[in-house]
């Protein structure tokens, strides 16, 4: 592990307020919570804090933008060309909405400027081209009849998400929502608010009618639990822990039976036998680990590696995450930035203490690094078992854990030996082993010599307790459409 450092960069803070009905206002309650820079615990700024009474007029207001106004009767194909122009003004301010996720969030700038960012982008564009492609059927029924289905919006949507890739899953949830023809309450995770109001700025510029995206900085179990439990809001998208993921199930079976879609947590198995390029494997399997702090919900968290080329793989994984250059986010040197905060960093040291007592070897990292901020050194176990702690639940940080298996059948035995069922990765030459590891794991994705590929125009989501439904690509609009049969007598 090696650091880097630089000094303080200045980053221009957008809006801290609320945005209801296009407009900044202050909380019902007029309070407000702080949040903090990861990279030295200190405070950033404060924003509003929403709370019940907050989300209920964030409702009214999507509401009456459903029912009534210009949102309701502006062509699909305008819909589109108001996502088109939101796109291209994130393009033009690329840079300093990259700064701010940085700043809020901790992840390297080179990240947030050359993924983050571009993808984000990406996916208002892609969802700006199918707004005017949601298109029904016709149906040839018995009798004089001509059947037809509407895809029609489903209503007000609430959209809650996580810190890991702010700007990124706020694109994912509002894109095909919007496209679709809905209102959106979106609230952003407590760690994280700062990019997603900028953007609430940008699409007031662009010429979003008032009411049609509602933005709501706040905490879970208060503002998040009045959007799933809302009597008024027909459907609730979320991303986010399997944990809370019960919650809102629970809150939209217990209120009106909304909508749910629900992308949850995972702990996906990356397999590489031993006829792979190993090379190729060795960085492959490092990125699909360490890439975002290890904060990724489809982090290839269990590595499973085949006998005859582990101890070898270990060696060479030790050796690449040493390597990994940890520290100020704003250096463009720095590959691993800090933890988003200091419960996800107390939670993950509890994990690399777990993985010591359970037995697994720690062969480097284990430490924070410097004494501030909540930076932890890239850190590999090996001789893990799949039933240990660290090999069964969510790590969501730089913490690698590498498992033996002998055959392929064992292999997609272990992989499968989980709740999750999120992602998967395959590393090999032999094309019937990549099948078979491609229709016997049980995963929403699964990715053959290669990891994180993501294309906005590729479903993810995923299986068992993963998640239900699917993001991004046409399967997504799904999730925001309701069918509608018109039978006419003819
Ligand atoms: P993490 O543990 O990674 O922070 P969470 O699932 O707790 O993941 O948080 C993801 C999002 O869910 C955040 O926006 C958070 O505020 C929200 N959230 C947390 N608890 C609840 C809840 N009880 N109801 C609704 N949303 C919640």
């Amino acid at each position: 592990m090696v650091t880097a450092t630089l000094p303080k960069q200045q980053v221009k803070i957008g809006p801290t307020q609320l945005l209801i009905n296009n407009e900044w206002v202050e909380s019902a309650s007029g309070r407000r919570f702080e949040t903090i820079n990861p990279s030295t615990g200190e405070v950033i700024c404060d924003v509003a804090e929403a709370d019940a009474p907050d989300v209920d007029k964030a409702v009214q207001a999507a509401r009456t933008a459903f029912n009534q106004g210009e949102w309701r009767r502006m062509s699909a194909r305008h819909r589109g060309e108001l996502l088109y122009k939101l796109a291209d003004l994130m393009e033009q301010h690329k840079e300093e909405l990259a700064r701010l996720e940085t700043l809020d969030n901790g992840k390297p700038l080179t990240d947030s400027l050359n993924i983050d960012l571009p993808f984000a982008i990406a996916c208002y564009r892609y969802y700006a081209g199918w707004a005017d492609k949601i298109q029904g059927k016709t149906i040839p029924i018995n009798g004089p009849y001509f059947c037809y289905t509407r895809h029609e919006p489903i209503g007000v949507v609430g959209q809650i998400i996580p810190w890991n890739f702010p700007l990124l899953m706020q694109a994912w949830k509002l894109a095909p929502a919007l496209a679709a023809g809905n209102t959106v309450i979106l609230k952003t995770a407590e760690q994280t608010p700062l990019s997603a109001l900028r953007v609430g700025e940008l699409m007031i510029a662009a010429g979003f009618p008032p009411g049609v995206v509602n933005i709501l900085s706040g905490y879970g179990p208060t503002a998040g639990a009045a959007i799933s439990r809302h009597m008024d809001i027909d459907k609730v998208a979320f991303t986010g822990s399997t944990e809370v993921g019960h919650l809102i199930m629970e809150a939209a079976a217990k209120s009106n039976l909304k909508r749910i879609s629900l992308e949850l947590g995972g702990k996906s198995p990356n397999i590489v036998f031993a006829d792979a390029d190993m090379d190729a494997a060795i960085a492959g399997a490092h990125n699909a680990l360490f890439f975002n702090q290890g904060q990724c919900c489809n982090a290839g968290s269990r590595l499973f590696v085949e006998e005859k080329c582990y101890d070898e793989f270990v060696a060479r994984s030790v050796e690449q995450a040493k390597q990994r250059i940890v520290g100020d986010p704003f250096d463009p040197h720095t590959q691993q930035g800090p933890q988003v905060d200091k419960e996800q960093f107390d939670k993950i040291m509890g994990y690399i203490e777990a993985g010591q007592r359970e037995g697994a070897h720690m062969l480097c990292g284990g430490d924070r690094v410097g004494d501030r901020g909540f930076f932890i050194e890239p850190t590999v176990f090996a001789h893990v078992r799949n039933e240990m702690k660290i090999a069964q639940e969510e790590i969501f940080g730089p913490v690698m854990s590498i498992i033996k298996f002998k055959d392929i059948d064992e292999a997609i035995h272990l992989a499968n030996t989980t709740m999750y069922g999120l992602a998967a990765g395959v590393w090999t030459k032999d094309i019937t082993k990549a099948h078979a590891i491609a229709n016997n794991v049980r995963a929403g994705t699964v990715w053959v010599n290669c990891y994180h590929v993501f294309d906005t125009a590729a479903p993810f989501g995923g299986f068992k307790q993963s998640g239900i439904g699917r993001e991004l690509g046409e399967y997504c609009l799904e999730h925001y459409t309701e069918v509608k049969t018109v039978t006419i007598q003819l």
